[in-house]
């Protein structure tokens, strides 16, 4: 299938590696032009060369830290009038619900719901004077079934798929597509931190964490980066233009739900 999108900009955050890696190489398999985004300049530019010999579309790299004002203005400048937003970022660490307070919330709303918020507010307003956009935004399964030891992680997304559920209405009018893709577990290195941590807690090695994670997943195993990549591609796509503010879930079947 065309997904009709070549040659239209993407800034894709935090993409270096992982879930936004695999975002930028869907996109860029599409022939979308990228800019790309991380904090470590060594992965990103690798991530960026390897995406432009692959792909031959133009990749601009910008290493900063997209949770932060300035890192953001950084992005931004280089991005200039882009069609699609992808927005990332990594997730809060996990804890008990006693081991948080004011300051840590603090963090994990400006992460992971101010950051894509105020990358929206920057971004969405060229798109609606040209006519056209996409954003898509990365949260969790998490929003949908909430995980106990993501506390921190439950309450900011959830916060951000708030908004996102009424402003993609307000937006769709004017040709901007807003989603969400809400990732159950992937096979990425915040899975193997998550599966360290699982590994410790019940005394077992990390490849045994897995595997009982896998157990409790109705496909079996974790997802892919390049899965994940091509349902943004899709959102991102012209063929996805009345698919409005939703939630879409990418998690093997591993919430047990009818709807
Ligand atoms: P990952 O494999 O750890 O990759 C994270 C990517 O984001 C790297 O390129 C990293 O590069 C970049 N990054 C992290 N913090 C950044 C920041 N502040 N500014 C700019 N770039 C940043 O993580 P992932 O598995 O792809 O997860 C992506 C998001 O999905 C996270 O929010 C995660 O919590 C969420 N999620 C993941 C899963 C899963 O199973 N993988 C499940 C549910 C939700 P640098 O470190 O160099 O910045």
């Amino acid at each position: 299938m065309d997904l009709g999108i070549a040659g239209k900009r993407a800034l894709v955050c935090a993409s270096s590696k992982g879930l936004g890696r695999g975002c930028a190489e869907a996109l860029a398999a599409e022939g979308v032009h990228l800019v790309m985004n991380a904090r470590g300049a060594e992965a990103l530019e690798a991530a960026a060369a390897e995406i432009r010999a692959a792909y031959g579309v133009e990749v601009v790299a910008v290493a900063a830290d997209i949770t932060t004002e300035e890192g953001r203005a950084k992005v931004l400048a280089a991005a200039g009038d882009v069609d699609i937003l992808v927005t990332n970022a990594g997730g809060p660490p996990p804890g008990m619900w006693t081991d948080w307070d004011r300051a840590d919330f603090i963090a994990a709303l400006d992460a992971n719901m101010l950051t894509p918020i105020a990358l929206i507010k920057a971004l969405v307003p060229g798109m609606i004077a040209r006519g056209w956009g996409r954003v898509v935004n990365i949260t969790s399964q998490s929003v949908k079934a909430p995980l106990a030891v993501l506390g921190l992680s439950n309450a900011a997304r959830t916060g951000l798929t708030g908004y996102v559920a009424g402003t993609a209405r307000q937006v769709a009018g004017q040709g901007v597509i807003m989603n969400n893709l809400l990732p159950g577990i992937h096979d990425t290195d915040r899975a193997t931190a998550l599966d360290g941590g699982a590994a410790k807690a019940q005394g077992v090695s990390v490849p045994e964490a897995r595997k009982r994670r896998e157990a409790t997943i109705p496909a079996g195993r974790y997802g892919t980066a390049a899965e994940f990549g091509a349902t943004c591609a899709f959102l991102c796509s012209q063929h996805a233009g009345f698919i409005v503010g939703q939630n879409v879930l990418l998690d093997g079947g591993a919430v047990n739900a009818t709807i």
